[in-house]
Order: C-alpha cells, then sequence, then structure tokens
C-alpha cells in the first residue's frame, strides 16, 4: 500500500489479516503501516489507474494453482458431498436448508449441496443484518438471478435500528456482541420457525474448524439434543436455532480448498475478497482486522466515517479521557459492560426483604405491574388469577404438576421505589432458588432491549416479542424452565452481559 502502482502487477499476493503472501514469501504488515497510509491518496489512485488495472496475471496463475491441485480438488469435491447426501438421508429434501451469508464459505456450501442433491430448489436463508457490505447485497442479487429455483427467504430485523440500539446499550464490542442475536439468528429462528414450526430441519451451515479456536470445539454434525453424561437428554447449547440439526460440509476445509473450489469451479463470489477483505460479515464488526477496517475507508467512506463519529461521540458520554485514542486505537472493541451507560441501570435487581412475610421480597420495577409482568412468570407454572386476594390484586401461581400454590404475587407500594412488586414463595424446598429464577424475570421486565435470544431458546415457541412486549403463550409453555435458568441465559437476560458494571447491587 505503501508502493508505486503496479509494483506488484505482475507477482500473486494472497491477503491473510496483516500478513500477505507476495510470490509465496510471508510479508507482515505492522498495524502502525494502516494507520500512516493516507486513505484518499490511495482511493484517488485507484480511481486514476483503474482502466489499466488487469486480473491477466493473476488468471494465469490460478489456472496453474488449479492444475497443481486438480486431485485435491476432486478429493475435496468427492468427500464432501457424499457427506452431505449421508447426512440428508434421514430428510426430505423439504426440510433441508441452506444458511447463505454471502461469505466465501457459505458460497461453497451451497454450491456442494445443490450438487450433491441433485436439487436447484432447496431452502437457502439469508440473513441480512442490514450491516452488509454493499458488494455482498449485490452478490445475493446475482446469486438469487443466477439460481432462479432456489427457495430464497432473506430473514430481517426491520423493527430494531442498528445506531438506535448503539445509543442505548453502547456498540458492541469483542465481548458483547448482543448484534449477531438481534440481526442475525434472532431474525432466522424466526423465518424457520415460520416455515417449519417444530418439524426437524437439517441445516448446511460453511462452518470450518480452522476458522477460529470456538468453531473447532464444534462437531462437524451437531444436534439439537444431545446425550448428557448419565444418558439423559441436554439441549446442545451450540445450536442457537433449535430443532435443527447443523452440518457442515467443509468442516475440515482449509482458506486455499475454498479458493481452490471456487476458482477451480468457476463459481461466482462475493467482490469484497477482490477489494482485499478476507472475511465478509458486518461492515463494523469489532472482529475485523485493522486491514478490513482501512479498507471500509476507502471503499465505503461515509459509513466509515458516521460509525468513528458515533464512536468517538459514545466514548465521550462514557468519560473516556482521551476519546479519539480510544477509538482509533480500537480500545473500544476491547469494552466491557455497561461502564458510564445509563441503561445498565436496569440490569440491576433491586428489592427488599419483606418485614411482615417470610420468603417474601419486594422489587423494583421500572415501570407499573401489568399483565405482562405477570407473563413473564409464566414458566413457574398456572397463573391463577382467581385464587388471589381481589383486594390487593394478588394473583397465585400453581406448580403445574401438583396444582400447589408456590408463589404469590401483588402490584406493591413501597418507599423509594417508583414501581413495585411483591412476590412470595410457597411450599417449595428451596425459597431461594425459585426466588432467583424469579429475580431474573424481574430483569427481564426491567432490561429486555428485545435482542431476541429468547424467542430462539425456548424449543416449544412459547416467547414471542412483538413490538415492545415480551409474551409467554401459557398454552405453549411446557414450564420447563430453561428461559429462567442462568445456565442458557447467563444473569436471566442477556442484557446481564452487556450492561454489568463493576458496582453490582
Ligand atoms: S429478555 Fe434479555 S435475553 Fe431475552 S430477548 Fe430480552 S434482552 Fe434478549
Ligand atoms: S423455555 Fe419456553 S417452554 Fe421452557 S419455561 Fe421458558 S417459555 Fe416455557
Amino acid at each position: 500500500m505503501t508502493a508505486k502502482p503496479f509494483k506488484y502487477i505482475n507477482k500473486t499476493i494472497w491477503a491473510n489479516g496483516n500478513r500477505y503472501y507476495v510470490d509465496g514469501k510471508s510479508k507482515l504488515v505492522p498495524t502502525s503501516v494502516f494507520k500512516r497510509a493516507s486513505v484518499e491518496q490511495i482511493a484517488e489512485l485507484l480511481v486514476e489507474y483503474k482502466e489499466q488495472n488487469s486480473y491477466s496475471f493473476f488468471e494465469q496463475t490460478v489456472k496453474k494453482f488449479i492444475k497443481a491441485n486438480s486431485e485435491r480438488l476432486q478429493y475435496i469435491f468427492t468427500e464432501s458431498t457424499q457427506f452431505i447426501r449421508d447426512t440428508s438421508k434421514a430428510y426430505p429434501d423439504e426440510n433441508i436448508v441452506v444458511s447463505f451469508s454471502g461469505g466465501k464459505d457459505s458460497t461453497v456450501t451451497a454450491d456442494l449441496t445443490r450438487r450433491a442433491l441433485s436439487n436447484p430448489s432447496l431452502v437457502h436463508i439469508f440473513g441480512d443484518t442490514t450491516l452488509e457490505f454493499p458488494s455482498t447485497l449485490e452478490y445475493v442479487k446475482r446469486f438469487r438471478e443466477n439460481n432462479p429455483k432456489a427457495i430464497f427467504k432473506t430473514a430481517k430485523n426491520k423493527e430494531q435500528d442498528f445506531y438506535k440500539v448503539c445509543e442505548d446499550i453502547g456498540p458492541p464490542a469483542r465481548m458483547l456482541r448482543w448484534c449477531c442475536y438481534m440481526f442475525k439468528t434472532g431474525p432466522i429462528t424466526r423465518v424457520l420457525n415460520n416455515i417449519y414450526r417444530n418439524m426437524d430441519i437439517l441445516t448446511f451451515y460453511g462452518i470450518r474448524k480452522s476458522e477460529s479456536v470456538n468453531r473447532s470445539k464444534y462437531n462437524r454434525v451437531e444436534f439439537a439434543i444431545k446425550e448428557g453424561k448419565n444418558g439423559n437428554e441436554i439441549v446442545n447449547d451450540k445450536i442457537k436455532i433449535q430443532n435443527q440439526t447443523v452440518a457442515s460440509p467443509i468442516f475440515m476445509w482449509k482458506d486455499i480448498d475454498i479458493w481452490l473450489y471456487i476458482l477451480g469451479e468457476g463459481i461466482d463470489f462475493n467482490d469484497a475478497y477482490r477489494l482485499g477483505y478476507d472475511r465478509v460479515g458486518c461492515w463494523c464488526c469489532p472482529n475485523n482486522n485493522e486491514r478490513a477496517q482501512f479498507l471500509s475507508q476507502i471503499y465505503m467512506p461515509e459509513q466509515s466515517e458516521r460509525w468513528r463519529k458515533f464512536l468517538i461521540d459514545f466514548s465521550i458520554k462514557i468519560g473516556k479521557p482521551d476519546p479519539e485514542v480510544y477509538v482509533d486505537s480500537g480500545k473500544w472493541k476491547a469494552r466491557q459492560g455497561g461502564n458510564g451507560i445509563a441503561a445498565a441501570e436496569d440490569v440491576k435487581i433491586k428489592y427488599t426483604n419483606c418485614t411482615t412475610e417470610e420468603n417474601a421480597k419486594i422489587y423494583k420495577l421500572n415501570r407499573p405491574f401489568d399483565d405482562n409482568f405477570l407473563s413473564l412468570l409464566t414458566p413457574f407454572g398456572r397463573l391463577a388469577k382467581e385464587l388471589g386476594r381481589k383486594l390487593i390484586n394478588e394473583t397465585i401461581i400453581l406448580d403445574i404438576k401438583t396444582n400447589v400454590p408456590i408463589l404469590s404475587v401483588q402490584p406493591f407500594l413501597q418507599d423509594g421505589f417508583d414501581y413495585a412488586v411483591k412476590i412470595k414463595t410457597m411450599n417449595v424446598a428451596k425459597h431461594d432458588d425459585l426466588q432467583r429464577m424469579v429475580s431474573y424475570q424481574v430483569k427481564k421486565f426491567n432490561a429486555c432491549r428485545k435482542c431476541l435470544k429468547c424467542e430462539s431458546l425456548c424449543r416449544f415457541g412459547a416467547i414471542s416479542i412483538i413490538d415492545d412486549e415480551y409474551c409467554i403463550n401459557g398454552n405453549k409453555c411446557k414450564r420447563c424452565r430453561m428461559c429462567v435458568t442462568a445456565k442458557y441465559l447467563e444473569g436471566g437476560c442477556m442484557m446481564d452481559k452487556y450492561l454489568r458494571t463493576k458496582e453490582r447491587i
């Protein structure tokens, strides 16, 4: 990037993060080079030399690359297509879904799956995060035109605005990627549930073991329910969408295999890779490397500038002494919790023990007690308003199996709390355990930002978040209590993780 134009026109260049391979020789480009380079100047040079730029040397080299690796290409194709055929034997084609992100891995997975099953009409699902590269949307359009028989579904969260949520709970950071559920997994789950309801489905994903340490812990096939140590059934928390088995035909493939297949088979792919990106996802993802950010400044100048300005304003709001440095050095990506963010108050459970009744707590609510609050207590049993004392607007909750009352719930007036609810546990062996689960529902009531995780979590489709209402359908809820267990929802609500501050109450 600091070299004269066309210096490398007759060399093969591959990029992987900040490492470049020039004619096979590895060259590390330090981050400082990206920081020093003039984005404006490079953008101007790209325009000036556009006509003279050519792929001819690249194409010659690629021909040699494909010829030299033809056996490997044949092997990976045969192995993966056989895997697809074997894995899908138990599923009708209608229940097979191809997860399509517009990236290179899902491009290959989609192609392999269609060829292996000789079926051009498979369901493809594309999660439009609203933060896609322009080239991804162009590629998706071409993909649909080139595969007219494919049933193509787009999942998009149209109810939330990324910047507005960032204002409220802070921008995503490496450890705080709330956007993955809100803008990707959640909308995809909704679309799948709409099509398949409770049917078992098989989804082919482009997951690769070598992609990250996290991915290396996956198996090539992951089932929604797996066998626990004692032979019991447990929910597989690697599966974000329930009722589906996930399989990856390219699980063992390396990056180079992906390109061998794409170039060797002459498949269309996302132009973002031609611009130099090695990963295609959300353009502002905190996991993007320096080079990707640098490229976005060149190719998406307006969005990049708006994002940088937002990050600087946010840094000022949370009291960073040197906001520009905090943003430009990438420290914002390491942010943890909700320090300095007003919404962080909502995840602190504030309560007082009742002085007149045992096993009763008075919880602070951030808005008035209503039926929506009561609906959040559905996982504990059957809500029986008719059994409560009318004068105090009490509701009794009966254990679903024994019909014994286990909770008494009533709106309450408490000094220091604008709104409050009193909840008493009864007839249980472990009052504290039940009260802890109740407190998670109070947290959800106060803090829910509609991240959609709960919708994905409930295997019975009992939870739905419509407009501003978090609802649990008492007829669908099986009282499995997964949604009130910290194992599946850290602290009872994902916002606890994203907004947690050091001084807990
Ligand atoms: S309650 Fe929390 S985890 Fe559940 S959808 Fe709302 S924000 Fe997400
Ligand atoms: S996860 Fe679903 S079925 Fe289980 S308790 Fe919660 S709402 Fe009910």
